[in-house]
């Protein structure tokens, strides 16, 4: 019998290891954290990809999650600054705080757009660091899967094969899936897009799309009658061939718009988990360039 125990306590970390917690504030970080992490890590998302992640509860749950965890992937430049630092303030867990190993902000490692050169109330809601939309993008998303990989190495030094390796193959697969996706847009270059929030920014430069006006007047700011009627006029004759917008943002204004101007309305899924069927990264660029060639 003591020979038996003996056997397995040698055996026993082979078996078990701790796996590294992850949180993302988004499911895309959280499905990243997964194609890198792999059996290393167990990961946990605390906004839907059908919720507005300006917007998120603060919910208990979140904070037993934000307390168990090693790893915190957010986006930064004040998309989750209304809800993101009480939650870790409550948390109680050093390892994520701002400054720790634990604390990924996304922002710090893509290339921003939409930095304002100066900034006032008038602008609406404006984030002042840039745009943090950034994870609607391909490219985006594989500069932050590098730099969790990077940081998985620090959290998880046992297993900084096993990440290079999983690294490997996901950048394998990130060049096979950009081609087909790239082959699949072919020949759409310029075109025209309005849209509802201003989400796309990065998809569209990736796409070599041309953004024509916005749903709402200024960022965060919900589309009114008046000003609908005004985009309408200004964007009439100009080509428009889709109107680009979130799950969450509620659709009323955007079909009026897109009755009278005969613009197709798309609602895209900007995160994972948006649709029932985006569970990964893959699937969530797979249903936005399927939307996108098929026009609906
Ligand atoms: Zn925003």
């Amino acid at each position: 019998m003591k020979k038996v125990t003996t056997a397995l306590l040698i055996l026993l970390p082979f078996f078990i290891f701790a796996k590294v917690k992850v949180v993302g504030t988004i499911p895309d970080y959280t499905s990243i954290a997964k194609e890198i992490g792999g059996e290393r890590v167990t990961v946990e998302t605390l906004v839907k990809g059908t919720q507005d992640p300006h917007f998120a509860d603060a919910l208990p749950s979140h904070i037993i999650r934000l307390n168990r965890a090693d790893l915190l992937i957010s986006t930064g430049l004040g998309l989750e600054s209304g809800w993101l630092p009480a939650l870790l303030k409550n948390a109680r867990n050093k390892k994520i705080q701002q400054g720790s190993e634990g604390f990924l902000e996304a922002s710090r490692f893509v290339s921003l757009l939409d930095i304002p050169a100066k900034i006032d109330k008038s602008m609406g809601d404006v984030h002042p660091g840039g745009n943090p939309h950034f994870y609607t993008a391909p490219d985006q998303l594989f500069l932050i899967a590098k730099a969790v990989k990077n940081r998985l190495k620090i959290i998880d030094p046992q297993g900084k094969e096993y990440y290079e390796k999983q690294w490997t193959d996901f950048k394998t697969r990130y060049s096979q899936e950009v081609k087909k996706w790239k082959e699949k847009v072919k020949g759409m270059e310029g075109t025209r897009i309005v849209v509802y929030h201003e989400s796309w920014v990065y998809l569209l430069k990736w796409l070599g799309f041309e953004k024509v006006g916005a749903l709402e007047p200024k960022p965060g700011i919900p589309p009114s009658a008046g000003h609908v009627s005004r985009l309408l006029k200004r964007i009439k004759g100009k080509d428009v061939k889709f109107i680009f917008q979130e799950i969450y943002h509620p659709t009323s204004l955007s079909k009026v718009f897109s009755k009278k101007s005969g613009i197709r309305l798309l609602i895209l899924p900007s995160m994972t988990g948006a649709q029932k069927d985006v569970k990964t990264i893959w699937d969530k660029f797979d249903a936005i360039i399927n939307k996108i060639t098929k026009g609906e």
